[in-house]
């Protein structure tokens, strides 16, 4: 079958691939709770019908996690395409133009509901492409593995990283290379094809004053103002943290933004009347930091003896948590404060204590231009969506850091229909075309990829 052959099959079964995800927009799984398995199961069922084999791991209450694959010979080269099952909460549903599972079409042009971007979309394009290369019926050695999983809105351990460590390293699956669905589109630009992400870390920073009534301040110690003076050094952090250069720097982002533009004049307009575009490309190419909660005092009389302030950090590639944390315990230390562990067993009375409370690995394919594979992907997307497509880092976190960084397949590249700036919103909606296109992509892309001789 020829590849355009291919792409016209996927034109007459439009319908039908609307059908299957809508499907899967109605099939409610907020996360919390979760309740992946409704998805896994229709999913299964879809596969089941042409006779591909796949297989449910069910845990907790209602969740799963899912594999399907093309064969049953995972020695040869294996691709790995990624999707999550879980969506966020849809938040006040009564502020939805259309309700989250209704999957609500309008103009036969777009599709809402919570997940159409994030990421059922890609889910069903990945699991519509097996089944499509499936029916080519390609004699190879290689496999198409596609992981459904569950848990990336809250961290992905039971998730990606539950299927890393009990399925794929268990059973000896290698991967070549790893695509994951997330959606890759910054409107107004064309289609980016992404090699890293920055990190996101949570810092609880808790100071423990002394208390005393307020008649004579001068008796305690106001973690309000121990927290303050914390506040105003914070832009100081970046000298106690190890420097480490950006993947791109700023001119060079721009080098590969404008080269997908006619000529640098319209780039030059865009980049300047877009300001979530200008400060996106800005922030991707440093390491940032906002305090964005407080808290402290009981009563307005009372000096206050805690105060608690959660600062987000957002890594470069190359930094981790362990290195904020040190660099910020040297900034406390330099500002005059002890810094101590709260379960520390001689506690003293005026201390400041740090927590991470949350962290999501930056993590990067430092190569990803020398490999054959990238160029072929960039092929494939530039050939559906006729238009040049560029690469880029993320500014936020996806399950590629459980591949790259635990060594098992730094190949990980993200890649999938829709924009980021409709993930989690209200009223979040996909253009059709572009999930069909993402069909075309991901269907063309494990095509040539078994194939290859
Ligand atoms: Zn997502």
């Amino acid at each position: 079958m020829t590849e355009e052959k291919i792409l016209n099959e996927i034109d007459k079964h439009r319908e039908d691939y609307i059908t299957f995800l809508r499907e899967l927009i109605a099939t409610e799984s907020y996360n919390p709770p979760g309740n992946e398995k409704n998805v896994a199961l229709k999913i299964e069922k879809y596969l089941k019908d042409v006779g591909i084999g796949c297989e449910i791991f069910p845990f907790g209450d209602n969740r799963a996690n899912l594999i399907a694959f093309l064969n049953d010979n995972f020695k040869g080269k294996n691709l790995l395409y990624n999707a999550h099952m879980d969506v966020v909460p849809p938040g006040i549903e009564e502020e939805w133009k259309y309700p989250p599972l209704s999957a609500f079409i309008k103009r036969k042009k777009y599709m809402y509901g919570r997940g159409t971007v994030d990421m059922k979309a890609a889910l069903a394009a990945m699991v519509i492409s097996l089944t499509i290369l499936e029916k080519i019926g390609i004699k190879t050695s290689r496999n198409l593995i596609v992981n459904a999983v569950a848990d990336e809105e809250t961290g992905g351990t039971l998730g990606t990283g539950w299927c890393l460590e009990n399925i794929l390293k268990p059973r000896s699956i290698k991967c070549d290379f790893v695509l994951i669905g997330e959606p890759s589109g910054l409107s107004p630009l064309p289609k980016t094809i992404i090699f890293g992400e920055k990190g996101h870390l949570l810092i609880k920073v808790i100071t423990n004053g002394k208390s005393a009534h307020s008649m004579v301040p001068f008796m305690g110690e106001n973690a309000i103002y121990m927290m303050s003076k914390i506040i105003e050094n914070l832009d100081t952090l970046d000298e106690f943290v190890p420097k480490v250069d950006p993947p791109l720097s700023l001119e060079e982002l721009k080098k590969l933004i404008n080269k997908v533009f006619p000529n640098e004049e319209i780039f030059n307009r865009i980049y300047n009347d877009q300001p979530l575009l200008r400060n996106i490309m800005k922030s991707l190419t440093l390491f940032t930091k906002s305090l964005n909660m407080i808290e402290g005092g009981i009563k307005e009389n009372v000096i206050p003896d805690h105060c608690e302030a959660i600062i987000d950090f957002r890594l470069l590639p190359g930094q981790t948590a362990g290195m904020i944390l040190e660099g910020l315990k040297k900034l406390i230390d330099h500002i005059g404060f002890e810094v101590q562990d709260i379960s520390s067993d001689v506690p003293k009375e005026v201390f400041v204590s740090l927590e991470i409370y949350h962290d999501g690995p930056s993590s990067i394919w430092k190569e990803y231009h020398k490999s054959e594979m990238v160029k072929k992907l960039k092929e494939v997307v530039e050939k559906v969506y006729n238009r040049e497509s560029f690469f880029f880092i993320a500014p936020g976190a996806t399950d590629a850091h459980f591949y790259r960084n635990s060594g098992y397949c730094e190949k990980t590249i993200h890649f999938g229909p829709g924009s980021a700036n409709e993930m989690h919103a209200i009223n979040e909606n996909i253009e059709i075309q572009d999930y069909i296109d993402a069909i075309k992509i991901y269907t063309l892309f494990g095509y040539n990829y078994l194939n290859y001789k």
